[in-house]
């Protein structure tokens, strides 16, 4: 097994450390490892198991994350490992996330970034498990990239200790954090095993304060995670402390690892949810797992015109002005980067 120091831990006394990489701050006895399975003290050492240890590669069209508002259209090179420091019952990728044992082909940060490059990839995304948990080889393909000209980009629980976000954050160019259950403390604690939302507000708010762009998601779980309430909330605070123009993807449930008899989330609850964020005076709301529907696609808010057209993962029209305004009234529309027209929008595995 490869062992590879951890970034952001504190030795203790008796050769205990605390891991200071996500908000649960494990103690972590010599010999123990972490909640995430993933990170062990050997003898009041830190190691990270999954250095270098992807679990899954495959290329991905940025909307996938989802990212709507940054490089429409561009591929990203998407590397996982196993681990993760939440126990979502309804987990998609729940096969690799809450696997116990460490796997992994070796495919370390010269390889990913070549990788990248030869399949026509514009950035990497860390994405599939939690990037949180695998930070240094995170850190370290993340700061290749940028030196050849890549974007980096997580797809986070967003569950970062504030030194976690100020780590990784000068080779960070964007970050989708994926809420669940309209971020109600009950429905993390019940369904996440989560104990606190408070720590993924504060991550929010330094990655603001790092300049990250910023796009949100909360999945909504029937019964459990449909509060229409805890949504216009939610809303509420991403519109005060983020700003209206921050992207919100509301998904669609679908029943996965432990939540198989739950059924996907009704088109009429979606609907009522994003409502209630547009209420709230969110500029760019988005159904998503939709595919279809008039939501995936962006209005200027200014008048309302369909400035962005897309299907699933795909962009079908584009109706911006070179300088990102809206052809009709000219208000600007906050898109990061450019328009990338790959034509490539399905993903495919390497591994
Ligand atoms: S990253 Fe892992 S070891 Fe570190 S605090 Fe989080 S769950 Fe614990």
């Amino acid at each position: 097994m490869s062992l590879h120091e951890a970034m952001l831990y504190t030795r203790l006394e008796n050769k205990k450390v605390k891991c200071d990489l996500c908000a649960r701050r494990c103690l972590i006895n010599d010999g123990g490892t972490g909640f995430c399975l993933v990170r062990k003290n050997n003898g009041g050492t830190l190691h990270s198991l999954v250095y270098a240890k992807a679990i899954s590669a495959c290329v991905d069209p940025i909307t996938k994350k989802p990212l709507s508002h940054f490089n429409p259209g561009a591929l990203v090179m998407s590397i996982a490992t196993i681990g993760c420091n939440f126990r979502c019952q309804f987990c998609d990728n729940w096969m690799i996330s809450q696997e116990k044992a460490i796997t992994g082909h070796h495919f370390p940060p010269e390889d990913v970034v070549k990788s990248a490059r030869d399949n026509g990839c514009l950035g990497i995304s860390y994405t599939y498990t939690e990037p949180t948990i695998f930070m240094e080889y995170a850190y370290d393909t993340a700061k290749l990239a940028r030196q050849v000209g890549f974007f980096n980009t997580f797809v986070t629980n967003g569950y970062m200790t504030p030194e976690a976000v100020k780590t990784i954050a000068p080779y960070l160019d964007a970050a989708t954090v994926d809420f669940k259950g309209g971020a109600d403390p009950d429905f993390y604690k019940s369904c996440s095993a989560v104990p606190s939302v408070q720590p993924i507000f504060e991550a929010l708010i330094e990655m603001k304060r790092q300049g990250i762009h910023i796009e949100l998601t909360n999945l909504i779980v029937p019964k459990t995670g449909d509060s229409i309430e805890k949504i216009a909330q939610l809303s509420t605070w991403i519109k005060d402390a983020l700003g209206k123009d921050t992207p919100l993807h509301l998904l669609r449930f679908h029943p996965d690892f432990q939540m198989t008899t739950t059924s996907a989330t009704p088109m009429e609850t979606l609907e009522k949810a994003y409502v209630a964020a547009k209420n709230a005076g969110l500029n760019y709301v988005y159904l998503g797992n939709a595919p279809g529907h008039p939501a995936e696609n962006t209005y200027c808010p200014n008048c309302n015109e369909l400035v962005i057209k897309r299907y699933s993962f795909e962009i079908t029209k584009w109706n911006l002005t070179k300088d990102m305004r809206c052809p009709v009234c000219g208000h600007e529309i906050p898109i990061k980067g450019k328009l990338h027209p790959s034509g490539n929008t399905h993903p495919y595995a390497l591994f």
